[in-house]
């Protein structure tokens, strides 16, 4: 625990070490509006951005957060989209688009053809016949 002074109100709190810098007030009412962004995109599909910030209270840094967490997502129609963190291509919901990802996986299984420990070539051999599995 450390003391941090809280990002939104600016009241200080015990912070545990992990999340964003909120005090338990602003946390909850944060969970707050949440709850209200994604029971309005639920009910309101298509919904644009300008309009759940209006109609929840939300800020865009929220919303756009929330979409990086994959915790909300908006409809395709919507038009409301977040930036790939590698090529910057829009996307949905997310850290990467689809291609970003495919190459990281590509990327990561050429690092891994390399010399190995044992354990982690077990690890491997577990995850291809969870692939093949599917
Ligand atoms: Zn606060
Ligand atoms: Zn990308």
């Amino acid at each position: 625990m450390e003391v941090q002074t809280c990002s939104k109100c600016g009241r200080l709190f015990n912070w545990v070490g992990i999340g964003p810098m909120l005090c338990p007030m602003c946390k909850d009412q944060e969970e707050d509006t949440f709850k209200k962004v994604k029971e309005y995109l639920w009910d309101n599909k298509g919904a644009a951005m300008a309009e759940v910030i209006e109609k929840c209270g939300a800020t865009e840094k929220q919303i756009k957060q929330w979409l990086r967490e994959q915790r909300i997502e908006f409809s395709k129609e919507s038009g409301v989209t977040i930036d790939c963190e590698r090529c910057g291509k829009p996307i949905l919901s997310g850290k990467l688009c689809t291609e970003c990802r495919k190459q990281m996986e590509a990327e990561l299984k050429a690092l891994s053809t390399g010399e190995e420990l044992p354990v982690k070539k077990k690890i491997r051999d577990h995850d291809r016949m969870r692939f093949l599995k599917q």
